[in-house]
């Protein structure tokens, strides 16, 4: 679920409030998009993929993380490189090799482990399938 908009890092783009199909995101009064419909969001990461400044973090669970979890915290979240992790995870990105390239079949073995475990797993990904670094 989409916790964080780093307003620093942000470049007013509107890249993301274009590209969610939920359409979470308002345009702040200062051009700085504000997550405005969080429950609306599907954890789908498509804002995150598409910022070009690696603004945006989506936490792999499709819940909110809650206020006191490292990842809701812009701090816990860019020191631990996490910002745009997902972005980075699939290769998007100047200077990245997509991960198209990488994986030119179904079962995805390049797909390196999740970026998340940077930070404590949040419990409800601890047994999720997909969760590739539980599989490793
Ligand atoms: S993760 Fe998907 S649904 Fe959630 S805010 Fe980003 S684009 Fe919208
Ligand atoms: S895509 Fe990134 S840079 Fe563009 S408006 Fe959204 S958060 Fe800002």
């Amino acid at each position: 679920m989409i916790e964080i908009v780093s307003s620093s890092a942000c470049i007013k783009c509107d890249v993301c409030i274009k590209v969610c199909p939920t359409d979470v995101f308002d345009r702040g009064a200062d051009g700085v998009p504000v997550i405005a419909r969080q429950s609306d969001c599907q954890t789908c990461f498509m804002c995150e993929a598409y910022c070009p400044t690696d603004a945006l973090y989506v936490s792999p669970v499709a819940t909110p993380v809650g206020a006191d979890s490292p990842h809701a915290s812009e701090s816990a979240v860019s020191g631990a490189g996490l910002l745009g992790g997902y972005r980075e995870m699939v290769g998007w990105g100047g200077g990245r090799t997509p991960g198209s390239r990488l994986d030119q079949n179904p079962v995805l073995t390049s797909i390196p482990p999740l970026a998340e475990p940077r930070l404590s797993t949040p419990a409800d990904l601890a047994e999720g399938p997909w969760n590739h670094q539980r599989q490793a």
